[in-house]
């Protein structure tokens, strides 16, 4: 696919300060809002989010494409029910509008009413989501913690390699970066010889993910195959999925995830398109055994995005505690978008389907803690000189993402959560 946005040599006319994450090969969507101004659509570029409200009202944009209500808004939930070709012919309208090759907005003398510095805006959640997915795609992870809690020799359950696993969770729970979470209290036992107990969760735990929000889909009773499956995912955040995993352990048998998972989940604010990802593209681990023929594709379909993780103690630095990698997905977007309908189950604009811990090869490049430090027998040594096993009160996590190739480093900015005491 080539499209203009995506051309490694454009350039815009404003100033992008060096490594920024959001070049205009980027161009990625969120809500924004100024002194307590209603909320709008905004796309970053370098420093600035671009106020497509104001483009539109201006009369930048297409008339017989959009209409105001798709740039005044609270979320981006109106804008991406238009679908793909109209998002794509928005976001090369506004890379046009940015290059050096037109000075239509650059020659504007209120030009500070499209470009405001993004640390003097509030931003929001992004998408209002209606029904959330959580795979559990990665098989470095799945065979982690079925070494862990299971047998070694059996890690992988039968199906695994057949399908790609999830669970149905709450939406209600996802929050924006920036919001700081209770620990959670729930039921746990910690003694297998005693009755169980009622508390804050011993076990708080991070799970690096990535997360794709959703296109309209087709009626109920209807499929998306693997080649159809682009067509149908707007874009993508990153997406820290908090676990407690010693309420999980006491109650995930035999329906699985419950209230171990939901108490919160926290995403990134700015939505990176699938047309802004689409360079980035990659081959996916060879699948062996073969799949069924609906989970069959063609052409790369993971991507190659960079993840990081740091944690930061109370009063300390951040310490750098995981490297990881989208690519190493076994299941791709597409044949988990394929799986999902397969039996007619629709979709809807704003869904999200989050891809399961992302862990590598590495020991480095686990993506959560009851991985890195082994089920706390490897505890995470801090530069302060303490050490986790789980996360403890006033901790803060912060979740990174970028992407490199020809020269071009597009980012997912960051999410960032700090863990308060329970209630
Ligand atoms: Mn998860």
């Amino acid at each position: 696919m080539e499209l203009a946005s995506n051309n490694p040599n454009r350039k815009s006319w404003l100033d992008i300060p060096e490594g920024s994450d959001f070049p205009i090969q980027n161009l990625p969507f969120g809500i924004l809002s100024k002194d307590g101004g209603p909320k709008k659509v905004g796309v970053a570029i370098g420093e600035y989010a671009l106020d497509v409200a104001a483009l539109y009202d201006y009369g930048y944009l297409d008339l017989n494409m959009f209409e105001r209500k798709h740039f005044q808004n609270d979320s981006l939930n109106d804008l991406i029910s238009l679908g793909k070709e109209k998002n794509r012919a928005l976001r090369e309208r506004i890379s046009h509008l940015l290059s050096t090759e037109t000075d239509e907005l650059k020659s504007r003398t209120n030009r500070d009413e499209f470009l405001v510095k993004i640390d003097r805006l509030d931003m929001h959640m992004p998408v209002q989501i209606g029904d959330y997915t959580d795979f559990y795609s990665s098989e470095e992870h799945a065979r982690n913690v079925g070494t862990m809690f299971r047998d070694p020799a059996k890690a992988l359950l039968p199906n695994w390699k057949h399908l790609p696993v999830a669970y149905h969770g709450r939406s209600s729970s996802i929050i924006p970066s920036g919001q700081d979470i209770h620990r959670p209290k729930g039921q746990t036992r910690p003694n297998d010889q005693e009755p169980p107990v009622f508390g804050p969760t011993q076990r708080l735990d991070i799970e690096l993910e990535m997360a794709f929000i959703t296109y309209p889909g087709k009626p109920i009773g209807q499929s998306i195959s693997t080649s159809e499956a682009e067509d149908h995912i707007y874009g993508m955040v990153m997406f820290n999925d908090w676990s407690a995993r010693d309420m999980q352990k006491w109650e995930y048998v035999p329906l699985g995830p419950f209230l171990a998972k939901n108490f919160a989940s926290s995403i990134s604010l700015w939505v990176v398109t699938m047309d802004a990802l689409d360079p980035f593209k990659t081959q996916g681990p060879n699948q062996d055994p073969k799949v069924l023929p609906y989970l069959e594709y063609e052409g790369e379909k993971n991507y190659d995005i960079n993840l990081d993780v740091f944690l930061k103690p109370e009063g300390g630095d951040d310490n750098h505690i995981c490297r990881s990698n989208y690519k190493y997905m076994y299941w791709n977007m597409a044949q988990q978008l394929a799986h999902h309908t397969c039996n007619g189950c629709p979709i809807n604009a704003g869904d999200m389907m989050a891809s399961g811990t992302i862990s590598g090869p590495d020991e480095n490049s686990f993506g959560s803690m009851l991985e890195l430090a082994w089920m706390g027998t490897k505890p995470i040594q801090l530069s302060d000189g303490t050490e986790r096993k789980f996360l403890k009160d006033h901790d803060t996590i912060t979740m990174k993402a970028h992407c490199e190739k020809d020269g071009v480093h597009i980012g997912f900015g960051e999410v960032t959560t700090k863990i308060l005491p329970a209630i």
